[in-house]
């Protein structure tokens, strides 16, 4: 476990959404629960839409009834893509389907950017060594790991 090249990552695309939303109270509530340990994110009880990032109104129909849900954590990749930053190691921005119906962009750890291919089941970690806010990290998961959720 090292920690500079998690620092570097920290400007990253990760925590540039982020940052937009903080002050937020879904935001805040998300980091809380991220603290404890789960990867957090809403259902709206009214479509059943999950919901992520977490807000205060559903995108989909309006609805202010969202339910907070604990994530199992397992996805698959969507789209990735390399950054290659001038004085760290290159390292993957991806954007991960998480099995419960939601997107969200982070990126893969202790696999090599050019080993992550696109369909890749992951696992969700959530980081707390970085010096901002926890964060949500992946790691390549065992095919068997993602068969369990069906
Ligand atoms: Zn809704």
């Amino acid at each position: 476990m090292t920690a500079p090249d998690r620092e570097a990552t920290a400007t990253g695309p990760a925590s540039h959404h982020e940052t937009a939303l903080t002050g937020s109270a879904p935001h805040r509530e998300y980091l809380d629960r991220l603290a404890a340990g789960s990867v957090p994110f809403q259902t709206c009880d009214g479509c059943l839409t999950a919901v992520f990032p977490p807000r205060v109104i559903c995108p989909a129909c309006g609805a202010t009834e969202l339910r907070w849900s604990e994530s199992s954590g397992l996805g698959a990749v969507y789209s990735t893509s390399v950054i290659t930053p001038r004085d760290t190691d290159p390292y993957p921005v991806v954007l991960v389907d998480l099995d419960e119906g939601f997107r969200m962009m982070s990126t893969v750890v202790e696999t090599p950017a050019a080993d992550v291919p696109i369909g890749m089941r992951v696992r969700a970690h959530v980081d707390r060594e970085g010096s901002s806010d926890p964060r949500v990290v992946f790691t390549a998961a065992e095919a068997a790991e993602g068969e369990e959720a069906s």
